[in-house]
């Protein structure tokens, strides 16, 4: 095998978030109406991230984690392969009936566990598992098994570690089901967009509200902790009628969790969205306005937020963690407990050690390749500095907590919580004297509310 340390010869590739998006839901349009686009959990944003040497950069930072045994780490694992492509679908994905393609695939994903566990040198407890797509459960059965088999054989994933699966319900058995869990996955969560045979039909997954229950009763009772379905905001021809009758039949459905997102539209990356119609000029805003009237109506139906689009009911884990002041936003999501390193395997992948981040090559042919040669596939990295680590701080407070504390913000950042706090005239947030509280409104907002946020660490050489 190649030297991992090797940096490759190629150029950095460049990585930006996903830019518009396009909804043609006809709900009110906010007064003001803003463009805030998907927060990634991460600040800087890697839009910014300007490590000339990535792949050196990431390595100091692994030697790094390799020096802090005891430590349990987090893991996210990608599996873009999916059973077809939806047309409103905004990730990169292929579209694949071929098990040797799952196969090769989970070769090259094995390579990068072991490059990863070879240099941190011991088999370390795992904290946090989150394995996501694409489609996981389009593995079978002896896929599935392989898959975990690997993950144990490097890292340690005690029955208590927050573990969590994304699955398609239209792919999902009992017996698949029970499978996850006997693997160790404690928390399952379904797509499902839109519960509205017309808005399916424009964005091009097909599933009946019979086959989406069904999928939820089955896996609450195969013994998953928390069940959880995703709902997309702002799909075409989702107007307020037929939102909140998709609304209406998740309360009946009774995931314990909720995942609203947004509807992103970028047909020059995503082709297969040029069938999704939508109006340019205002569709951010309605999506917008689909995700704040979501989120208002999910909470009149008793979920109450957490953040970054998720609502879960009373009683969830997450809200405990939140009122003992241990809940941590992390980058699949929320858990409870301590702050842990991250490591990202697959395509495109985030990992974040200490004050580094750092992304994978974003092209599964390329990343593959580099896996083959035996080489890290990391293409993009930054170092965090003082003022950005604040300014990150801040956001992950802000959507897990709800609330922006002076304190954290610290001194040279008063045009910020200016800024934030000049919601209070939408009823977005409340002022008091040492903290800015968001509202029951305010929570349908908080990517626009974290906005400031974002874009001074996205100028970070400039002083506070
Ligand atoms: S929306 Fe989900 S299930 Fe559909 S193609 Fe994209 S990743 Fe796959």
């Amino acid at each position: 095998m190649a030297d991992v340390r090797q940096e490759q010869p190629r150029q950095t590739a460049v990585w930006r978030p996903r830019a518009a998006m396009v909804p043609r839901a006809r709900l009110p349009v906010p007064p003001a109406p803003g463009k805030p686009g998907e927060v990634w959990p991460v600040l800087p944003q890697p839009s910014e991230w300007r490590a000339s040497f990535p792949l050196p950069t990431w390595m100091a930072a692994l030697d790094q984690v390799a020096s802090r045994p005891a430590q349990g780490l987090a893991i996210g694992i990608h599996l873009p392969l999916c059973a077809q492509r939806c047309a409103y679908c905004a990730h990169d994905v292929v579209a694949t009936g071929d098990g040797s393609a799952v196969d090769r695939y989970l070769d090259a994903l094995e390579i990068e566990l072991e490059l990863a566990a070879s240099i941190l040198g011991t088999r370390r407890e795992l904290l946090r598992l989150h394995v996501g797509g694409g489609t996981p459960n389009l593995l079978d059965d002896a896929q599935l098994g392989r898959l975990v088999e690997r993950v144990e054989r490097h890292f340690r994933w005690p029955a208590d570690a927050e573990s969590s699966i994304d699955c398609d319900p239209r792919r999902s058995s009992r017996a698949q089901l029970a499978l996850l869990r006997a693997l160790g996955f404690r928390h399952l969560r379904f797509g499902m967009a839109d519960l509205d045979p017309g808005v399916q039909a424009g964005s091009g997954r097909l599933q009946s509200r019979a086959l989406v229950a069904e999928a939820v009763l089955a896996a609450q009772q195969a013994g998953f902790d928390s069940v959880a379905l995703d709902l997309v905001c702002g799909l075409p021809g989702q107007d307020t009628a037929r939102l909140a009758a998709t609304l209406e039949a998740l309360q009946r459905i009774g995931p314990d969790r909720i995942r609203c997102l947004r509807y992103v539209h970028d047909p020059a990356r995503y082709p297969g969205q040029r069938a999704v119609p939508c109006d340019a000029v205002s569709l951010a805003a309605e999506v917008d306005a689909a995700f704040a009237f979501a989120a208002r109506a999910l909470q009149a139906a008793g979920y109450l937020p957490v953040g970054d689009g998720w609502f879960v009911l009373d009683g969830d884990p997450w809200l405990e963690a939140r009122a003992t002041g241990t809940l941590r936003r992390w980058l699949h999501g929320y858990a409870s407990g301590s702050a842990a390193d991250t490591l990202g395997f697959g395509p495109g992948r985030i990992s974040a050690a200490g004050a580094v981040l750092a992304r994978n090559e974003p092209l599964r042919g390329e990343w593959e390749r580099r896996l083959r040669d035996g080489r890290l596939p990391v293409v993009a990295a930054h170092h965090r500095g003082a003022l950005e680590a604040r300014l990150h701080a801040a956001a992950d407070h802000l959507f897990a907590y709800h609330e922006l504390p002076r304190a954290l913000l610290g001194d040279g950042l008063e045009a910020i919580w200016d800024a934030i706090g000049a919601h209070a005239a939408d009823g977005w947030v409340a002022r008091a004297p040492d903290r800015l509280r968001v509202t029951a409104e305010g929570c349908g907002h908080l990517p626009e509310l974290a906005r400031p946020l974002v874009a001074r660490a996205a100028r970070p050489l400039q002083p506070a």
